[in-house]
């Protein structure tokens, strides 16, 4: 009567011995087989001991293979941006020039000449194979790459202001997103922060009273990428922090967050540019390599010689050094950042931010007609205008106009259908809008289009 319902689980090894498992062995290792079959058959221990009825044995060993399967691949995966977000911060920023991506391969399979000087036979430095470049892009006197750009502020602050009082303005004390915020960073950096201004007013006589008093030493400049401050408002250029900052002899540091090279790269939006910044006087500045640059992720460092000099020698820049199969790509990135206008076709991001409102409607055109057929008569597909973003936290009022495939009528649309993609081998993210799901062309490969119909294809096949 009280018989055990435990008892009628299948013992460990006659699971694994099951064809489904022995099948499964073939394909994935012995060890990985096992631990899917214990973990499951613990799960199911305590569902039957909770009441649940015992599973069949070839249900179980389906269950185990399956993952099984899901544990041998990675769990970071290529996934697919329909969202129209060019710099989707959750979805990895700016995708890789294919140039940029065949250097990393280049580097990660062997060895190279990291920190080895090959003409000379001595030890090399890893700044070398970006900084001469990043100077004549820009006009910088000396160059340094980090792993980030949270990386560059933190070893810019620690090596030219730890101990003395650094100039921000109030309406620059921004929190970039994250656990990145300017006052505590700058605290973390040993430099001591002195708010200069109001929230949405400061002027060059607010820094300069803070810099007559001796309060301040350094001069920080942030850009607030990710708001914007409207109505009534003043903010202080860089051009005219320059002179105070000279007069007096401290250095004028200005985080730029997301930037392009000079304005050629970007005409059509209002993109902070590095080149302006120097040249309008900042001592150094520093910018993330995965925003509107359109590189890997990195935080690069242009300025003066003595500056970067000192932060190269800082004891930080080795814990915050770039790597090398990010250096690999973003010295790719940056040799084919030499000339601006196929720089605007060779760079995904670039591309992307560029892409002519005309053009993305005929791609529109041309996916929401696949989809309608792949789908089949259930669903309604058509064009519609819609907005796509720069994104990771850069220009967050600037609208790119654009065009998608909207699914706006079917079996389970959107959410359905929205599941059903983003559950894909190759997971498709998409916008649901007013009842309808949105596949924005803008952030879309050719080859990322042609998945969208294996997606729909397969979609179709389960509804039959
Ligand atoms: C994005 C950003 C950062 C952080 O850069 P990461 O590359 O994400 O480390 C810092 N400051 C500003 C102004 C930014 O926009």
């Amino acid at each position: 009567m009280c018989e055990n319902p435990l008892r009628a689980l299948p013992k460990m090894d006659v699971l694994l011995s099951h064809p489904i498992l022995l099948a499964a062995r073939e394909r994935v290792p012995y060890a990985l087989v096992r631990q899917a079959a214990r973990d499951k058959l613990e799960e199911v221990r305590r569902a039957v001991l909770a009441g649940a009825a015992v599973p069949s044995v070839d249900a179980l060993a389906g269950d185990i293979a399956a993952a099984a399967q899901t544990m041998s691949r990675p769990g970071l995966k290529r996934v697919i941006n329909a969202t129209g977000v060019v710099l989707h911060t959750n979805l990895g920023r700016a995708p890789l020039a294919p140039q940029a991506a065949e250097a990393v391969m280049a580097v990660a399979e062997g060895y190279s000449n990291l920190e080895y000087d090959l003409d000379n036979a001595c030890r090399g430095s890893r700044h070398s194979h970006v900084e001469s470049l990043l100077c004549s892009l820009t006009g910088a006197e000396a160059a340094m790459a980090v792993n980030n750009n949270a990386a560059a502020v933190f070893l810019m602050l620690s090596a030219l202001a730890a101990g003395k009082g650094v100039a921000v303005s109030r309406g620059e004390l921004v929190e970039i997103g994250g656990a990145f915020r300017v006052p505590e960073i700058m605290a973390a950096s040993g430099a001591v922060l002195r708010e200069v201004g109001t929230t949405n007013k400061t002027r060059l006589s607010d820094y300069e009273r803070a810099v007559l008093s001796g309060e301040a030493l350094a001069l920080l400049k942030v850009h607030t990428s990710n708001y914007q401050i409207v109505g009534f408002t003043e903010d202080t250029p860089l051009s005219q922090l320059s002179g105070l900052a000279a007069a007096h002899g401290l250095p004028l540091l200005c985080d730029l967050g997301s930037c392009v090279l000079s304005p050629a790269f970007l005409p059509s939006l209002p993109a902070p540019s590095a080149a302006v910044a120097l040249a309008d006087g900042a001592d150094v500045v520093c910018f993330s390599g995965d925003k509107l640059l359109g590189g890997p992720q990195a935080g690069i460092v242009l300025g003066k010689k003595r500056y970067i000099d000192a932060m190269k020698r800082h004891p930080l820049a080795r814990v915050v050094r770039i790597d090398k199969l990010s250096l690999a790509a973003l010295e790719a990135t940056l040799l084919l950042l030499r000339d601006p206008e196929s720089a605007r076709e060779a760079l995904p991001a670039l591309s992307m931010l560029n892409a002519r409102p005309e053009d993305l409607r005929a791609r529109a055109g041309d996916l929401a007609a696949g989809l309608g057929e792949a789908l089949g008569e259930d669903y309604t597909v058509s064009v519609l205008p819609c907005t796509g973003q720069v994104g990771g936290g850069s220009m967050p009022n600037e609208a790119l106009p654009g065009f998608c495939a909207a699914v706006t009528a079917g079996p389970g649309v959107p959410q359905g259908l929205e599941a059903a993609f983003r559950r894909h081998e190759v997971p498709i993210l998409c916008r649901i809008h007013h009842g309808a799901l949105l596949l924005d062309v803008r952030t879309l490969s050719a080859e990322d289009e042609r998945e969208i119909l294996r997606a729909a294809e397969s979609v179709r096949r389960s509804e039959r």
